[in-house]
């Protein structure tokens, strides 16, 4: 393995990133996580996202046989939220937690994983997702949406049944926040739309592209703050997914699907990983928006089969990420991880 011990600059977040991965031959003293769980069953009574189960709010979800999209039973953000609040003291400030949060069953299977369904599937998903953005639209209370799926335990999720989460908001989260900022003074600088300019210089390098369907591409990022940490993109630049035509969602799911598979067959395991589309706010000006490109992020917290990557000193300390993997080997497993998924039958 050639060394590689260097910072990145992760122009959409405007940081350094230390690459040492050089040290991988260390002892590790990371922690291990418990091995592969047993295959669930493809329904399971206990679960609360099944069709026909009762959730815990006593509402019964209906005998759905695609998506499924409801409002979450203990909402983070929600329309009960107080909205009468006491002010706090000096410079600090408050204001209500009122939005929308929703849960969207991707199947009325329990037992597969994004990598799992169809492209039509993942097509329909997406379609759901348009769908939440014009709807959520008209929500007085939301000036933001973050769609985003928590999968595998080490994540935070034991129940299996694939699902995302939806937190509709009143504030725009920090991370799209940086991202419109950066793209708007690079906007203004060169004229031209950053996440343009990070898919040109990947593909002026080529080496961390995973895969490109039509009108869609999907790369490990040169400045990837992650193991394995992977960006799906339509090539147009849009503001949300609701601006995408069926052909450009089609290929978007194609390669959101190729992504997820090829995570699965890296270690013949369900993958575990953050996934969220960063989007820009509802009911922004052009101007606000015109440098900013609607993509899908995957945030990997495995660095090796079981391994979890710690967030640390730096990352939690000091804000800046230290990565022990080189971005080109990672992205390499991946391309040479293709499909079809290892849980499939040959056809
Ligand atoms: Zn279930
Ligand atoms: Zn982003």
């Amino acid at each position: 393995m050639l060394a590689m011990w260097e910072q990145r600059w992760h122009p959409l977040r405007e940081e350094w990133v230390i690459v040492a991965a050089h040290r991988q031959s260390r002892p590790w003293s990371g922690a291990e996580i418990a091995s592969r769980p047993p295959a669930p069953p493809a329904f399971d009574p206990t679960c609360y996202l099944c069709p026909g189960n009762a959730r815990v709010s006593g509402a019964v979800n209906p005998a759905y046989v695609e998506t499924f999209v409801f409002d979450n039973d203990h909402p983070c953000v929600g329309p009960a939220a107080p909205r009468e609040l006491t002010p706090p003291a000096g410079i600090y400030r408050n204001q209500p937690a009122t939005g929308v949060a929703r849960v969207v069953c991707y199947s009325p299977r329990h037992d597969v994983t994004l990598a799992e369904l169809t492209v039509d599937g993942v097509d329909t998903l997406l379609q759901t997702w348009q769908e939440q953005m014009r709807e959520l639209q008209s929500h007085a209370d939301v000036s933001f949406v973050l769609i985003f799926e928590n999968k595998g335990e080490v994540t935070g999720v034991s129940n299996p049944h694939p699902h995302c989460q939806i937190y509709a908001t009143n504030f725009t989260f920090k991370y799209i926040e940086t991202e419109l900022i950066a793209g708007r003074r690079h906007r203004d600088a060169t004229g031209r739309v950053l996440f343009q300019d990070v898919v040109a210089a990947e593909r002026q390098d080529g080496r961390r592209i995973i895969a490109e369907h039509g009108s869609a591409i999907a790369f490990v990022p040169y400045f990837a703050r992650y193991a394995y940490e992977t960006y799906v993109a339509p090539l147009r630049s849009v503001g949300t997914i609701a601006a995408l035509d069926d052909g450009e969602r089609r290929d978007l799911a194609t390669a959101l699907r190729d992504v997820a598979i090829r995570f699965d067959n890296l270690w013949k395991m369900p993958f575990p990983y953050v996934m969220a589309l960063h989007q820009a706010p509802l009911r922004a000006s052009k101007t606000d928006v015109e440098g900013f490109h609607f993509h899908i992020e995957f945030h990997p917290p495995l660095r090796r089969p079981h391994l979890l990557k710690y967030l640390a000193g730096p990352e939690i300390g000091g804000g800046n990420f230290l990565s022990d993997t080189s971005p080109e080997e990672k992205a390499a497993e991946l391309i040479a991880a293709a499909g079809p998924h290892y849980r499939s039958s040959p056809a």
